[in-house]
């Protein structure tokens, strides 16, 4: 087991952190999106296909393909330290989803005023 290192939660990211943060801060909003997106969509299939068969099926594919997203984003390493960025996600996938700071080294999605 490798040894944990400590850093203080005030250092500003590097540019590679920074890097990594920005794509990291773009996949939660992507997934965010997507499980939004569940609500027009399954409107659209209702309007195209008013009948169960599709409607069910299309709705729990979604939410299939939405928590599938949210499991990969939660299995994110934290670029600093290289623990997993949200250590939460065993208990709920979604907790990646809201996660803005690493449980380990405290690397906050927040620090890049962007
Ligand atoms: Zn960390």
């Amino acid at each position: 087991m490798r040894t944990r290192r400590f850093y203080p939660s005030w250092l500003p990211p590097n540019p590679r952190e920074r890097t990594e943060l920005l794509r990291m801060r773009r996949k939660q909003h992507l997934v965010i999106a997507w499980m939004v997106g569940l609500i027009p969509g399954s409107w659209i299939i209702v309007l195209l296909a008013p009948d169960e068969t599709v409607f069910v099926p299309f709705t729990l594919l979604w939410i299939a393909v939405g928590l599938w997203f949210a499991e990969r984003l939660g299995a994110t390493r934290c670029p600093r330290c290289g623990y997993d960025f949200c250590e939460k996600r065993e208990l709920a996938y979604l907790s990646g989803l809201f996660n803005s700071r690493c449980e380990n080294c405290g690397l906050s999605l927040g620090t890049m005023a962007d």
